[in-house]
């Protein structure tokens, strides 16, 4: 999942821009951007050709998201 490297929770981001291409009928690159409501942070999310990286003041880990955040 995406997280805010600041807030350390997906809690207070928000997609702001998003696009997918297609390639032959299958997804072939997807990019977010991402906006921290709670920090005033950005970031970029790439998918890329079955890797994925980002840019920014978000991190990706491998954590489902939590049902409950205290
Ligand atoms: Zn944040």
């Amino acid at each position: 999942m995406i997280i805010c490297a600041h807030c350390e929770t997906s809690q207070f981001l928000h997609i702001t821009e998003s696009t997918i291409e297609f390639d032959n009928g299958e997804m072939s690159t997807l990019e977010e951007s991402y906006h921290c409501t709670k920090c005033d942070g950005n970031g970029v999310y790439w998918y890329f050709f079955e890797k994925e990286c980002v840019s920014g003041s978000v991190e990706l880990t491998d954590e489902r998201p939590r049902m409950i955040e205290q």
